[in-house]
């Protein structure tokens, strides 16, 4: 047991407060035994591998099974998805020419071709891909015990226990749902994780990239799990967990509270009236964005269908997953964002590689116009997938109108093809663009020509106003949602648009933060996109304060000259009206 409390900062992945017991689920790497073998061997150890791949692939469809029983379709995609890897020829076949050509064992070829997969992993630059390596590995590692004949299935941890594990695969913690864990606190992982994303979408409270907590815990330590500011404490004296089970209780009351706004239109006293939507990454995070009061998907991440995968998917599959997001809104809209992929994060797709600034090569929209196959094929299970709701489509990274209208002619060409073929789809689809370029930005009134709606990913927005590598730790002091060249340039893009008649809505992380929320109240967003878990607390801000207080705010602090004074001047209204036990606003986005 540990003895004195420490405190560890990780990344706030999943909001909420836990407190209890640590379950530590031991994930580490199993030693893996090397060993040359006879030639007459070969076959055996191909055969050992053959076996020990089927036996995985069993497993997994086992507890696709069991959650097909408790929970329905929705939370199957990942563990198809390492299905999937454990076919893949590019694990399957290198791992066997190993056994063959150097006469090594199955496990050793089995990890040297994993490590190879990791390897291409490492050197892609985006967030969410080089993530993906921790699939690679749990595969692996499944693979490998299987192998050694050892216990793959997840220990079930008793209810309200907090798991603390190096890493979490996506069936540990889809296991833990039906488990009811009370937390999650995990050594690696960032916001995009398999572990984050599912553990937002089941609503548990979950700190990752602590970095080495599995080392300082032990199973029955007593653990405080913060998922707001990114916390974990360890052994916390008495005082310190009454703190936070006040902390904690006030959290739930208030949420509940909260959540009464449910059926109430995020609108102001003075009757100016807010969307509020839910950027959503998977399927099974819709039931949780309704429950919280979502008007709909704002950003819909469509890249994610590339998770854990190397072949790309079919129209067939755009198709029936747009149906099924389409169907479970019940009629409220979807804002599909066609692929963002990018950089050497289509490796897969014949894109180049190693460029020295992928965030500025050839991505998201500009790699779709290159590679027409892959975004047609999109467009068209996307339209197919159109009168089953209310479908917007969305283009990403857009630097000006020409790429608009390349854009807009490629789904006119889809749509041609789509009416000769006599497949049914909306005609009217609202095409939209997001603003993550200044170039966009300060050509809003032009795109507004020929863009029905815009909505502004400051994510990507402040990075490249800025100057800042999103991802880059050094800069991230500088990344500042409230700079006023940024509040500026939201400023003028909401204007512009309006002037048009085309309303604006904001889908980065900026959005969900709800000191925020007051300023993009002020200056005149007609819809907010964000964490679905943050919908009732911005609403609650829209409710009770007038869009008249909140449009002196903005302009106020628009006259500020550092984000430092115009963090101060929100905070100062903020702290009027609502409870610090609620979120950031300390510009946590
Ligand atoms: C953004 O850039 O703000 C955005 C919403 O897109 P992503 O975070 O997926 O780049
Ligand atoms: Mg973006």
């Amino acid at each position: 047991m540990s003895e004195a409390v420490q405190q560890l900062t990780g990344i706030g992945a999943s909001p909420g407060i836990a407190i209890g017991r640590v379950h530590l689920l031991d994930r580490r790497r199993v030693k893996t035994p090397k060993m040359h073998i006879a030639p007459e061997a070969v076959d055996v150890e191909i055969a050992r591998l053959d076996a020990a791949i089927k036996q995985s692939y069993e497993q997994l469809e086992g507890i696709k099974q069991r959650l097909r029983e408790a929970h329905g379709e929705d939370h199957f995609r990942i563990l198809e998805a390492h299905q999937l890897i454990l076919k893949d020829e590019h694990l399957v076949d290198p791992a066997k020419r190993l056994i063959h050509e150097e006469r090594i064992n199955a496990e050793w070829a089995l990890r040297r071709a994993v490590e190879d997969i990791k390897a291409i992993f490492d050197r892609i630059e985006d967030d969410y891909f080089r993530e993906r390596r921790s699939d690679v590995d749990f595969v692996g590692d499944r693979i490998l015990r299987n192998l050694l004949g050892e216990k793959v299935e997840a220990l079930t941890p008793p209810p309200d226990a907090i798991v603390v594990a190096h890493d979490l695969s996506p069936a540990d913690t889809a296991g833990f749902y039906r488990a009811a864990i009370a937390g999650i606190a995990t050594d690696a992982g960032g916001l995009t994780s398999h572990s984050a994303i599912m553990a937002r979408a089941f609503e548990i409270p979950a700190v990752v990239g602590l970095d080495h907590v599995t080392s300082l815990v032990a199973t029955g330590d007593l653990i405080i799990v913060d998922g707001i500011r990114g916390e974990v404490l360890v052994s916390p004296p008495a005082e310190v967990v009454q703190d936070y089970r006040g902390r904690a209780r006030r959290r739930v009351a208030i949420e509940q509270e909260l959540l009464r706004n449910r059926e109430l239109p995020a609108e102001t006293p003075d009757e100016v009236r807010v969307r509020l939507l839910a950027n959503v990454e998977l399927l099974d995070e819709i039931p949780s964005a309704l429950a919280h009061g979502a008007e709909g998907v704002g950003l819909y991440r469509t890249e994610y269908l590339f998770m854990n995968r190397t072949d790309l998917p079919r129209e067939e599959e755009h198709l029936a997953h747009a149906r099924a997001v389409l169907e479970s809104l019940g009629g409220l809209p979807a804002t599909f964002r066609t692929f963002d992929l990018g950089g050497d994060k289509a490796a897969s797709i014949g894109a180049p590689t190693g460029e020295p600034n992928p965030a500025l090569g050839l991505r998201s929209i500009r790699l779709c116009l290159r590679e027409r196959g892959l975004f047609r094929t999109q467009l068209r299970g996307l339209l197919r997938a159109s009168p089953a709701g209310k479908l917007r489509l969305m283009f990403p990274m857009v630097s000006g109108m020409g790429e608009l209208r390349q854009a807009k002619g490629v789904l006119e060409e889809v749509k041609e093809e789509l009416r000769r073929e006599g497949h049914p789809f909306q005609e009217d689809i609202p095409v939209g663009i997001m603003v993550e370029l200044p170039a966009a930005a300060l050509t809003t009134d032009l795109l507004a020509r020929e863009a029905e709606f815009f909505s502004i990913g400051t994510n990507d927005l402040i990075q490249f106003a800025l100057g800042i590598d999103r991802v880059n730790e050094h800069v991230g002091y500088l990344y500042r949602p409230l700079h006023p060249g940024i509040l500026r340039t939201v400023r003028f893009v909401i204007d512009a648009a309006h002037a048009a008649k085309r309303p604006v809505a904001m889908c980065g992380e900026m959005a969900g933060d709800p000191s925020f929320a007051l300023v993009l109240l002020g200056l005149g967003l007609d819809e907010l996109s964000m964490n679905p878990t943050a919908i009732p607390l911005v609403k609650s801000v829209i409710r009770s304060v007038t869009a008249k207080s909140a449009r002196e705010l903005a302009l106020g602090v628009l006259d500020l000259p550092t984000p430092d004074e115009i963090e101060e001047a929100v905070a100062e209204v903020m702290d009027k009206h609502f409870s610090a036990d609620m979120g950031s606003g300390k510009g946590s986005a």
